[in-house]
C-alpha cells in the first residue's frame, strides 16, 4: 500500500495544507496526526471571544471528525509524534511507527515562559490554543459575581493588547505590565502606540511600563493572587495572563537533525533540509519574508502567510514545483477601542514614519518609496488603497 502524506499538527497550518492538497489530489492517502482534538477553530477568535460572551466550545467552527470526512483524511487525534527518521521516512507515535511518502511539520509555536517566582507562579496562564483558552475561561468563571475582577496581563504586544481590550470590554479591570515603554512597540510608530494606549485607558486599562512581574503568591480575598512587580508595586489580581511572545516548536525537527534556526528552516518550496519533509506556519522560518512582522528570524506567525504557504506547499506535495512568494500581508489588530491595520516595513529598511493624515502613518524609505503603513480607527478602511501604494 502507498505510504500516506503525513501532516503533523491540526492548527490553521495543518488543516489548510490538507484542504489545499485535496483541491489538487483527491486520492493519495493523507494521515493527519495531532496532539490536540483536531477540532477546527480560528485561533484569532481566542482574543475577542470574552466580550462577545462566547464559550470555548462555541469557537469550534468544524468538529474534527467532520473535517476529516470532508477532506478524506485519516485523523489520529490526541497523539503526539515523538520522533522522525528522515532516512527511513518514518515517524513514531505511541501507536507505533508509520511510513510517510511526504511529511509536513505544522506543529506551531509555544508560549515563551519567563521565570516568575512565588507559590502561585504556576497559575500564570498563556493562551495559544483552544484548550488554553478553555482553561483561562474556566479560571475567569470562578470570579463570576465578584465586584472587582482584576486581570493582569504580562506583555503589551499584539496578543496582550487584544486581550486587554477584550477583558476590559467583558467587564474586568485590567492592568498591563511591560518592560518596554509603549504598546505594540515592534509594529507601530510612537504616536500610534500612544493613541492605542489612550483608547485602552479610556476603557479602564492601566499600563505599568518599564517593569516586569517578579512574584505571584496565593492570597486571600476575591482577587486570590498577590503580584509583585520588579518596580516594587504590589497588585491583587484574580488572574495573570502571560502574553510575552511565542517560540517556534522545533524540538521534533531538531532531534531529527533538520536545520533549525529560530524556527525550522525551509526553502522557497517549503522544504526543510531533509528531502520530502516540509514545514509551514508558526514553526517555520521562510526563505523570504515581507515585513517587520517577520521580526523573529523570517517566521511570520500570522494567518495570511499560512494561507499563501499552504497553497504553495500543496502544489509541491502534488508534484508541481512551486515557489512561495509573499504579497504584502497587513494584519488587523483586534482592539475595537482603536482598530488598527499594520503593514510595517522589512526590518532594517532605512526611512521614517510620515503622517499624511490623522490615523495614517506611511513608512517612506530614503528613495521616497512607501514601504509600509499603519492605519488607525476609521482610516482602517484605507487598507486596500494603502496596500496599493507599497513597494515591497
Ligand atoms: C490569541 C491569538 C490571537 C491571534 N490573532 C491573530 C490575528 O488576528 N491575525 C493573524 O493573522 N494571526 C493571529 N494570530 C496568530 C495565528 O493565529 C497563528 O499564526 C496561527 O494560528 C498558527 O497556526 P499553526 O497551525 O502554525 O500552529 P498551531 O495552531 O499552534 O497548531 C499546531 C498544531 O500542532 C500540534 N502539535 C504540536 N506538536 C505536535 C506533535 N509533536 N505531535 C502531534 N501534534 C503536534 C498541536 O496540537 C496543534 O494542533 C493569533 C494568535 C493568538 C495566540
Amino acid at each position: 500500500m502507498m505510504a500516506p502524506v503525513i501532516v503533523i499538527g491540526a492548527g490553521l497550518a495543518g488543516w489548510t495544507t490538507v484542504r489545499e492538497f485535496r483541491k489538487l489530489d483527491t486520492t493519495t492517502p493523507v494521515l493527519l496526526i495531532t496532539a490536540d482534538s483536531g477540532d477546527f477553530y480560528a485561533k484569532p477568535s481566542l482574543s475577542n471571544a470574552l466580550a462577545q460572551g462566547k464559550l470555548p466550545a462555541q469557537l469550534v467552527s468544524t468538529p474534527a471528525d467532520k473535517m476529516a470526512a470532508a477532506q478524506n483524511v485519516t485523523l489520529l487525534p490526541h497523539t503526539r509524534v515523538s520522533a522522525i527518521d528522515t532516512a527511513a521516512k518514518t515517524i513514531t507515535t505511541p501507536a507505533g511507527t508509520q511510513a510517510y511518502r511526504q511529511l509536513v511539520l505544522a506543529t506551531g509555536a509555544q508560549p515563551i515562559r519567563v521565570a516568575v517566582e512565588g507559590d502561585a507562579a504556576d497559575q500564570v496562564l498563556s493562551v495559544n490554543s483552544l484548550q488554553d483558552f478553555a482553561a483561562f475561561h474556566a479560571h475567569l468563571q470562578t470570579a463570576t459575581g465578584q465586584p472587582d475582577r482584576h486581570v493582569l496581563i504580562m506583555g503589551a504586544g499584539l496578543i496582550g493588547c487584544e486581550f486587554a481590550n477584550d477583558l476590559a470590554q467583558a467587564g474586568y479591570r485590567v492592568s498591563v505590565v511591560d518592560p518596554g515603554a509603549r504598546a505594540l512597540a515592534a509594529l507601530l510608530p510612537e504616536a500610534a502606540s500612544g493613541a492605542l494606549q489612550q483608547a485602552l485607558e479610556a476603557l479602564g486599562v492601566r499600563f505599568y511600563w518599564g517593569t516586569t512581574v517578579r512574584t505571584v503568591h496565593a492570597a486571600s480575598g476575591a482577587n486570590g493572587l498577590a503580584v509583585t512587580l520588579a518596580s516594587g508595586e504590589e497588585l491583587a489580581a484574580h488572574g495573570v495572563l502571560s502574553a510575552i511572545g511565542l517560540r517556534a516548536d522545533t524540538a521534533l525537527a531538531q532531534a531529527a537533525g533538520l536545520q533549525v534556526d529560530r524556527a525550522i528552516v525551509v526553502n522557497t518550496q517549503l522544504q526543510t533540509s531533509a528531502a520530502g519533509v516540509y514545514a509551514l506556519g508558526d514553526n517555520a522560518q521562510y526563505a523570504s519574508a515581507a515585513s517587520a512582522l517577520s521580526a523573529h528570524g523570517s517566521a511570520l506567525p500570522y494567518v495570511m502567510p499560512i494561507m499563501a504557504a499552504a497553497r504553495a506547499l500543496a502544489a509541491n506535495l502534488a508534484g508541481t514545483p512551486t515557489a512561495l512568494a509573499f504579497a504584502l500581508m497587513p494584519v488587523s489588530v483586534k482592539t475595537p477601542a482603536l482598530p488598527l491595520v499594520v503593514a510595517p516595513p522589512q526590518p532594517g529598511t532605512p526611512g521614517q514614519w510620515d503622517a499624511p493624515a490623522p490615523g495614517i502613518w506611511q513608512w517612506i524609505d530614503d528613495a521616497g518609496l512607501q514601504r509600509g503603513f499603519v492605519l488607525a480607527g476609521a482610516q482602517t478602511a484605507q487598507r486596500m488603497a494603502q496596500s496599493k501604494l507599497v513597494t515591497l
